[in-house]
């Protein structure tokens, strides 16, 4: 698949972006910068939404804003925390405010639905705030929004046939799902290690102080069985979800 042919909206001129978006889908990746351990680089929870988010606009010739590459905080039962270094971040309040503005002056455009594609795990309650002060506003009208993590379009059952001992989502920072995606689209950037983490986390639990043992160097779950085929269907599986699910609301409308 060439993902390089998609069409961009930073690339339209002030002169035709209306009539170039009117009545299309407009597809917006939204990423974060936290470290994913030692074989993983800063911007995995950025590459991922932004591979779907290319796929997608083939599949429905949409048009692709420019990543979102900094968002909130990474925590430590879900990223790992701000005591590795390369975390880049906003606040919370910071993060909804950037959103709800653009997504105003966005919502003057003619476009007939928007997708947001989350890829770190600790935006989501933020990115469907922002969403939803637009609503109250009446900013969308009648025109469709969807907004998710990638990882919430995978099926149950895809997980228990293909990862047996899947720790849950919360504690899938920088394991085998991310560094098998990442085996698969940038193999370049993936180093060798494949470090595994014996006692994943317990899903919505903040604890200080922080145990020692909470992760290792910044995996929460395990990495070992990993693979660039494991990558490959799980891609294809989430791109074909997307695709379903985009198609069923464009035809609610
Ligand atoms: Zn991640």
């Amino acid at each position: 698949m060439s993902q390089e042919n998609v069409e961009r909206f930073c690339e339209l001129t002030s002169q035709n972006v209306r009539q170039a978006v009117e009545g299309r889908i407009l597809v917006w990746p939204i990423g974060g910068i936290e470290q994913h351990g030692p074989h993983l680089p800063l911007n995995v929870d950025a590459l991922i939404p932004e591979a779907f988010a290319k796929a997608l606009c083939l599949d429905h010739e949409a048009i692709m804003l420019p990543l979102l590459p900094i968002s909130v905080r990474s925590l430590p039962q879900s990223g790992g925390g701000l005591q590795f270094p390369g975390t880049v971040f906003v606040e919370g309040g910071t993060f909804i405010d950037y959103l709800e503005q653009s997504l105003r002056s966005l919502a003057s455009l003619p476009f007939r639905q928007l997708v947001i594609i989350n890829g770190h795990y600790e935006n989501e309650g933020f990115i469907f705030e922002a969403l939803d002060k637009v609503r109250a506003q009446g900013g969308f009208g009648q025109r469709s929004v969807l907004a998710f993590s990638w990882w919430s379009m995978v099926d149950e059952r895809w997980v228990a046939e293909q990862l047996p001992e899947f720790p849950g989502w919360h504690a899938e920072h920088a394991g085998i799902t991310e560094t098998s995606l990442m085996l698969h689209l940038h193999p370049q950037l993936v180093h060798a290690q494949r470090p595994d983490h014996e006692h994943p986390p317990r899903c919505g639990v903040y604890q200080l102080p922080l145990r020692a043992d909470a992760s290792t160097q910044g995996v929460l779950s395990k990495t070992s069985a990993s693979s660039a085929d494991i990558g490959q269907k799980l891609f294809a599986h989430v791109r074909r979800q997307i695709q379903d699910m985009v198609g069923e609301v464009d035809a609610q409308r």
